[in-house]
């Protein structure tokens, strides 16, 4: 079990201005970041960071949404930090997320759902070092 993982505020929730609310439910929810910024990603980098999601009837969608407006990414730290975090952020349809989760309180759709979150250790580490050397982690 490792006790990071990764996340990215979505461009509709940067869009809407949730960003400092939902970091501050992040760090309330007893993660610490490692690494943090602010970009906006090209259609190729954002393809290539779902790759696993390609065959998806959906892909095409998702890479579009995810380049069309800046994003936060960032590197949690909190003892079972992949597990905790999918609780902290709900479900993947906001429709069915839990009372009181980020994706609950802040997104729209299944499409446009305010949060990412690894879905495994393994991911974890894959998805932060696409975005940060070690030199940006803390
Ligand atoms: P997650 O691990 O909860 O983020 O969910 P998935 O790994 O299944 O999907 C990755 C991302 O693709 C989701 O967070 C959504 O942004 C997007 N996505 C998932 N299902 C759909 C869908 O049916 N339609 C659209 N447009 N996007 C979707």
């Amino acid at each position: 079990m490792s006790n990071r993982t990764f996340t990215m505020v979505k461009p509709d929730a940067t869009g809407k201005g949730y960003t400092g609310a939902i970091l501050d439910q992040i760090i309330k929810g007893g993660f610490s970041i490692k690494a943090m910024k602010w970009l906006k990603l090209t259609p190729e980098q954002a393809g290539a960071f779902y790759e696993v999601h390609k065959a998806r009837p959906f892909y095409g969608e998702l890479v579009e949404f995810m380049s069309s407006g800046p994003i936060v990414a960032a590197i949690l730290e909190k003892e079972n930090a992949v597990e905790d975090f999918r609780k902290l952020i709900g479900a993947t349809n906001p429709a069915q997320a839990e009372e009181g989760t980020i994706r609950k309180n802040f997104a729209a759709s299944i499409g446009e759902n305010a949060v990412h979150g690894s879905d495994s250790d393994e991911n974890a580490a894959i998805e932060g070092a696409f975005f940060f050397s070690r030199l940006e982690r803390f």
